[in-house]
């Protein structure tokens, strides 16, 4: 496939180093509250891309980290451990709240059709190899110590902003706005490996290390979580744009001076998902989460349909307008993949084998998601039998995770169920599929023919009391819930 890398600044064919086979990394949550919308564009792009090249017949090792300490309020290492502050918001220990974050992330990840990745590690899990690779680091002279804790030397680099072309200057975390220069740096974007002192006194958690009891920074972990599960070598490193800088700009830096050579082939940058009034973000309290969703009656999945319209290199804009436009096209398509038959026949491999090509090239044109969608009703409007056709959109579906036909089957369960609940005299009942309902209904369809209308009136007022509200048709009757 061909791929946008922010390394080269160009789309280039994607290549790993051993034929057929991805080793992948994503940086993972940090999980001191529930992830947003905008963390979920990150992880559904990420899902689409891996599924993409098993579909294309790679063998994938996916890798994420959980990133449950050492991410402090600004990724420029000042502030509060992010943990600490999500267990004091809630009164409960740092590890308490990292395992409800951490299920409540991958039970959000799940109604989205994300798959799990093959490993997921948590950062807390893995102080033993930090303090190895930072030790390494520092036998290196990569590293130094000053004021307690450890820092990277970014001086040591021959090329440190990997990611921009952009003015350095912009970019330095010093003139960052909010960010305090820490005397103990020797240069303005060195940044620490290791804490032993911050500005705060009371991290939760703490760890004996050669340079004293503390805690590791944020980006050594992604470092040592992919060098041991992915190895030497990585061919593609996943997340969000915001990540560029400093996090994966830092880990580049950590990784390569400590193997002593080139580490990742690709990276890979989802752009964010914005609101009219600006970024969404985790730390300002926003509550776009799957759960509101839900909460307003949207399937998650047609967030994920909406996610895949979009272009994952373009910000990406949030309303709960756009919202309804994608749920309403999502509904629309599965209401059409309901209406093919189930009849049996030869499968069209000639027409079948083309579609599959245009898919295969239109995603793999730098996972250009909506012309993946865009086959999806090419396929329902090719002149093919409709077992053909289920049996290409069962296929693209590997890849989108949209539950289509799934959906398609349910839609036409629960519409035939809500169809006719036919009584015995051929009066019928239309409803929302709910038969202690329908034998209301019909209950009382049989008392006004037997003229009891006081008994018709009471199962009337019962059904009222459930919120039913019923309207006689010629022939029978429909219900509905107000
Ligand atoms: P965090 O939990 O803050 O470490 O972020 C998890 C992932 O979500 C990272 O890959 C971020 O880059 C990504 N991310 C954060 N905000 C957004 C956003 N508004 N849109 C898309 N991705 C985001
Ligand atoms: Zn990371």
């Amino acid at each position: 496939m061909y791929l946008y890398n922010s390394a080269t600044h160009k789309k280039e064919e994607f290549k790993t180093r051993t034929p057929g086979r991805v080793e992948m990394y994503t940086c993972g949550p940090t999980v001191y509250g529930y992830a947003h919308i905008g963390n979920l564009r990150s992880y559904i792009t990420e899902d689409v891309l891996e599924k993409f090249l098993r579909y294309e017949g790679y063998e994938v090792n996916r890798v994420m980290n959980i990133t449950d300490v050492g991410h402090l309020a600004s990724d420029a290492d000042t502030g509060e451990d992010k943990m600490l502050t999500g267990a004091r918001r809630e009164n409960k220990s740092v590890m308490d709240i990292a395992k409800f974050y951490t299920d409540a992330f991958f039970a959000d990840c799940a109604k989205l059709n994300i798959k799990t990745p093959d490993v997921v590690q948590p950062a807390t899990g893995l102080i033993d190899e930090f303090i190895q690779v930072v030790s390494g680091l520092i036998g290196k002279g990569y590293a130094y110590e000053a004021g307690g804790n450890v820092y990277f030397d970014t001086s040591k680099l021959g090329r440190y902003y990997v990611f921009n072309d952009h003015n350095e200057e912009d970019l330095a975390v010093a003139v960052r706005e909010g960010v305090e220069e820490d005397a103990n740096k020797r240069n303005k974007n060195d940044f620490v490996l290791w804490f032993t002192k911050s500005k705060f006194e009371d991290q939760a958690l703490k760890w004996d290390s050669p340079w004293g009891v503390g805690y590791p920074g944020w980006h050594i972990e992604c470092s040592c979580i992919s060098m041991k599960y992915n190895g030497e070598y990585l061919d593609l490193h996943c997340g969000g744009i915001d990540n560029a800088f400093p996090h994966h700009t830092n880990e580049i830096a950590q990784s390569e001076a400590y193997l002593g050579h080139p580490w990742c082939g690709h990276w890979f940058h989802v752009h964010h998902l914005n609101t009219n009034s600006g970024k969404i973000s985790k730390s300002k309290g926003t509550k776009l989460t799957v759960a509101l969703l839900e909460e307003k009656g949207y399937d998650p999945l047609a967030y994920r349909f909406f996610c895949l319209q979009s272009h994952y290199r373009k910000g990406l804009v949030f309303s709960w307008e756009n919202l309804d436009n994608a749920a309403g096209a999502y509904q629309k398509l599965i209401r059409r993949i309901a209406a093919l038959t189930d009849t049996e026949g030869a499968v069209d491999e000639e027409a079948a084998k083309r579609l599959k090509e245009k898919f295969l090239t239109q995603v793999g044109n730098d996972l250009n998601t909506s012309m993946g969608i865009t086959c999806l009703y090419d396929v329902l409007k090719a002149p093919v039998n409709d077992v053909t056709k289920r049996g290409l959109l069962a296929s693209f579906d590997q890849v989108l995770s949209l539950s289509l036909l799934e959906k398609a089957a349910a839609l036409r369960e629960k519409e035939a169920a809500q169809a006719k609940t036919a009584g015995a005299d051929g009066f019928t009942v239309q409803g929302g599929g709910d038969p202690a309902i329908d034998a209301l209904v019909l209950e009382r369809a049989a008392a006004k023919k037997a003229k009891n209308f006081a008994e018709a009136d009471r199962i009337r007022d019962e059904l009222k009391a459930q919120g039913v509200e019923v309207t006689d048709v010629p022939g029978g009757a429909v219900w509905k819930r107000v």
